[in-house]
């Protein structure tokens, strides 16, 4: 990984593989030039999703929240890239759908909080934490992409 480049947690939610939409949120990431260096399919174990949403299980939704994140098979991914915590946050839009802005994934494609489709980290921190608990160190791959080495990156 460059200096300048960074990782984060991005996560298709059962609502978003029911509804088809991996594809489209993969594409959104390829497209702004991130590159893919960790993804797997798996509906998650309860023990998981607890570690996962550690910081929530006070909150009065966090029941409905654990029935909903394993309701389904969900798609985990690891995105690299310039600014990608920051960024990743912006392209999936303000956690309630109604108030995210067009043209974000939330914005786009949700109209409910509890069914928002997909899950970015917060933080470099956050990231870092999400990483290490959905994908073992061998999980995740290290390439480079000579196209974005030389007409993404300036
Ligand atoms: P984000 O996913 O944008 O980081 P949070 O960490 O605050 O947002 O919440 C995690 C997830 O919990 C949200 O994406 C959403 O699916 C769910 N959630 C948050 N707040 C509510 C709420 N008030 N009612 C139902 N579900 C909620």
């Amino acid at each position: 990984m460059a200096e300048r480049e960074e990782r984060t947690f991005i996560m298709v939610k059962p609502d978003g593989v029911h509804r088809s939409l991996v594809g489209e949120i993969m594409e959104r990431f390829e497209q702004r030039g991130y590159k893919l260096v960790g993804l797997k399919m798996m509906t998650a174990p309860k023990e998981l999703l607890e570690m996962h949403y550690h910081e929530l299980r006070e909150r009065p939704f966090f029941p409905k929240l654990m029935a909903y994140m394993g309701s389904g098979p969900l798609v985990a991914m690891v995105w690299e890239g310039m600014d990608v915590v920051a960024q990743g946050r912006a392209m999936l839009g303000a956690t309630d759908p109604l108030k995210s802005a067009p043209g974000t994934i939330r914005g786009d494609f949700c109209q409910a909080t509890g069914r928002n489709v997909c899950h970015g980290s917060d933080s470099k921190a956050a990231a870092a934490r999400e990483i290490g608990l959905w994908f073992r160190e061998q999980e995740l791959s290290h390439y480079t992409n000579d196209q974005h080495a030389k007409w993404v990156y300036e």
